[in-house]
């Protein structure tokens, strides 16, 4: 028999490679891999009860397979949330997020800057069934205000926002959409767990694409759906049953191993993305650049109230339109041209022309996603080699005839990492007691998200829930506050 878990409440880095870890009999070190599609019963009696829900077994793994159980708890975990499904796809998540809740004759207030496929789920597939939807401009609290006259069932948003970075203020949307009678679903992807937690702001359900930052290795697709015990089981749960949205426990696996590592890359990676985009503001060629923390960005202030840094993604727009875009792209030697993002590897990618090609050019225009416009996904290289790379393509894009304003090198990205600033954790305490700042851990015992659910009564009779048949799973516990402080107090302009 192993030792037992601690119960004491875990900081978010011990979360990140422990939380949800159900050691089989065999004692093994790291999670194992459980790439079955089934699973086998002692008796038919065993069957029978499992299906009633008498008898804790797992079933099938488009229910629940046991990797990918400790992916669901681990995030879980992290999260401060109740509960956790994970899907296929980021994509799958949100679809699923938002289909298992609305019907026909719903209503769904949408922030307009979405990821692609986010927006056409909102434009084009639930009216198709006939849902209602409005999008308003984020960042602007009177269009939230005015859509909220009429009564709603969901909001999504996205903060920040894909790709140019724009905010929307958790707190006061939820307010409103919780009197106006909507659930609000955040798309986190950009912030990550550990720069912005959306539920201690009062958002009813997040949800990521695991095959961004939690992976951020470039391997597999995946995404996870978190919200409370209760919605998950008796909302969300049925509907990823039936429709088949599941995870592949290898994908499954893969995630834990890349989240082992998430509070080392991602603040490294911000640290990086603040020394670019610092940078990038200094360079004549550059018409404006779009980070939550620079003093230039205009909802500076809300992104100091609910995050703990700026993230690894930096926008910016260049003078010269296309043309300048397609010729800096071009030349850049190190940071890659591709539409992915929150890798360990530099990513880079002209909006208007891939990811937000299908926008129309208007609707593009108002998210200021102008032919010029690139978003930079910095990734865990040695910073000075970016800034290089950036320099020597700004120059090509340039020419001669547009001089540095300053000279580049080392000393500007020492100066950046250098300024850091404790994060806020605040709007905490009512929705989420079992939160504790990671310096402090809580007095409240550790949740155990290990520990199956009851069955929802109407899913009695079809099978029962997914089953925890390890020996101990390590006691996730209350998720801290964000973590890293890295937020970054921005150039002066100069
Ligand atoms: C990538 C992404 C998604 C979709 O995730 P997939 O894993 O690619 O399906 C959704 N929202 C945002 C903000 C993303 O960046």
């Amino acid at each position: 028999m192993a030792k037992p878990a601690s119960d004491r409440p875990l900081r978010p880095a011990t979360l990140l490679v422990r939380g949800g870890q159900m050691r089989s009999n065999l004692d093994e070190t790291s999670e194992a891999l459980y790439l079955t599609s089934g699973f086998v019963y002692d008796s038919a009696l065993q069957a029978e009860q499992t299906f009633t829900g008498e008898a804790q077994h797992f079933q099938y793994s488009r229910f629940g397979n046991p990797t990918v159980q400790m992916l669901e708890a681990r995030l879980a975990a992290l999260e401060g949330a109740e509960a956790c499904r994970a899907t296929a796809t980021g994509m799958a998540a949100v679809h699923a997020a938002m289909l298992s809740h609305l019907k026909t004759g719903d209503r769904v207030v949408a922030s307009r800057a979405l990821f692609g496929s986010c927006h056409w789920i909102v434009s084009t597939l639930l009216p198709r069934y006939g849902i209602q939807t409005e999008f308003v401009d984020g960042a602007d609290l009177g269009q939230w205000k005015a859509a909220f006259k009429r009564p709603a069932q969901l909001v999504l948003l996205e903060t920040p926002s894909n790709p140019m970075l724009e905010l929307v203020d958790l707190k006061a949307v939820c307010d409103l959409a919780h009197e106006a009678g909507a659930i609000v679903v955040v798309d986190n992807v950009f912030a990550t767990p550990l720069l912005q937690k959306p539920m201690q702001f009062g958002a009813d359900v997040v949800v990521y694409s695991a095959t961004k930052h939690f992976d951020g290795q470039g391997r597999v697709l995946g995404g996870a759906v978190l919200g409370s015990k209760k919605w998950i089981e008796e909302v969300l749960q049925p509907f990823v049953r039936n429709t088949g949205p599941a995870i592949s426990p290898f994908n499954a696996w893969t995630i834990l191993k890349g989240l082992e590592t998430l509070h080392l890359r991602v603040p490294a990676m911000c640290r990086n993305a603040a020394a670019v985009a610092q940078m990038l503001e200094e360079r004549a060629e550059v018409a404006a650049v779009h980070y939550p923390t620079l003093a230039s960005h205009p909802q500076y202030e809300l992104a100091k109230k609910q995050m703990s840094a700026g993230g690894t993604l930096v926008s910016f727009t260049l003078k010269g339109g296309k043309e300048a875009a397609f010729r800096f792209l071009d030349a850049l030697r190190v940071i890659d041209i591709s539409n992915n993002l929150g890798d360990a590897k530099s990513l880079i990618t002209h909006p208007a022309t891939t990811t937000h090609m299908r926008v129309a050019a208007e609707e593009r225009a108002r998210l200021g996603i102008t032919d010029g416009a690139l978003r930079l996904s910095v990734g865990l290289e040695d910073v000075a080699d970016l800034v290089e790379d950036i320099a020597a393509a700004l120059d090509a894009v340039g020419g001669e005839t547009a001089p540095r304003k300053k000279p580049l090198g080392r000393m500007v990205v020492e100066e950046t990492v250098a300024a850091v600033k404790a994060p806020p954790a605040k709007a905490a305490a009512a929705k989420a007691p079992r939160r504790a700042r990671a310096a402090e851990p809580a007095a409240e015992p550790a949740a155990e998200p290990a520990a199956e659910p009851a069955p929802a009564p109407a899913e009695k009779a079809a099978d029962s829930p997914r089953k925890a048949p390890a020996k101990r799973a390590a006691a996730p516990a209350a998720a801290a506050a964000p973590e890293p402080d890295l937020f970054q107090q921005g150039p002066k302009r100069r």
